[in-house]
């Protein structure tokens, strides 16, 4: 195998591992997947094999297909997810994206089947979580899963310009262009939507941030290069919070996939 393949493979399954590893997917639910550079294909997490579920994710659940999830690498014992039009028609309509995650994160659930309204609360606390409150959280209003492309076209339609959507009774998808983009914007919205939650069930409320401390989080950037905003992971400090949660998986006694796992 292609070292550069190798590469791509490994960070789907350690993607894997550290949603499973904090909670955002249970069992064998939820899938996260790569472009292959260059082409129309891509890594998808699949089912089956020796299916311990997302946490256990071995190289040899990531098996490369086309955007309608076939190929040669799917077949007797790996078959890819039943909700492979998310992956591939978002790869389709957005040629921008590289990776998606799609999980099913209790917080988000809850929020979302209670009609919970996320809000900007808290500013210094977690700038990157802000920022998807800021910029909007699209609700997909359907809890079906997506298994054909006419219903992915009505998510995609739904998630606009943004990357990421909560799905009503469902879960969560979000994109970026690279697995660790796309993984920790997922954990940071899992993180936001804990906080709404738990604000909510305190029964105690939180007010809105100020207009002036608001747009502390909404400025130009303070050094020489311009930009437009806070992003959601901000340049450099995505891989920061990868690094972390991988290391995370040793400490978990979970570990990274390796290789060898690979059959
Ligand atoms: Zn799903």
């Amino acid at each position: 195998m292609a070292n550069d393949d190798l590469a791509l493979r490994m960070k789907v399954a350690t993607s894997c591992r550290v949603l499973g590893m904090l909670g955002l997917v249970n069992e064998s639910t939820g899938h996260v997947s790569t472009r292959v550079p260059g082409t129309d294909e891509m890594w998808i997490r699949c089912r089956g094999g020796d299916e311990l579920g997302l946490t256990f994710t071995g190289i040899h659940n990531i098996r490369r297909t086309d955007f309608d999830g076939n190929g040669p690498h799917v077949g007797d014992k790996h078959g890819s997810p039943n909700e492979t039009p998310i992956h591939g028609e978002i790869y389709r309509a957005h040629p921008e994206v590289n990776a998606v995650v799609h999980a099913h994160p209790w917080y988000a659930l809850l929020c979302g089947v209670t009609n919970l309204e996320f809000r900007p609360v808290y500013g210094g606390y977690d700038p990157s979580s802000l920022d998807i409150v800021r910029k909007g959280v699209p609700i997909y209003p359907s809890a079906k899963t997506i298994t054909d492309k006419d219903l992915a076209a009505k998510l995609i339609a739904c998630m606009g310009d943004r990357n990421v959507v909560l799905m009503k009774g469902h879960g969560i998808t979000v994109t970026g262009k690279t697995v660790e983009e796309a993984t920790t914007l997922a954990i940071k919205f899992d993180r936001l939507a804990r906080v709404m939650w738990e604000i909510a069930t305190s029964g105690r409320k939180a007010d809105d941030l100020s207009p002036e401390d608001l747009g502390r989080y909404n400025r130009p950037d303070r050094g020489s290069e311009p930009r437009t905003g806070w992003r959601a992971v901000v340049d450099g400090a995505e891989n920061f919070v990868w690094n972390h949660y991988v290391k995370m998986l040793e400490v978990a006694n979970i570990g990274v996939p390796t290789d060898t796992d690979s059959p």
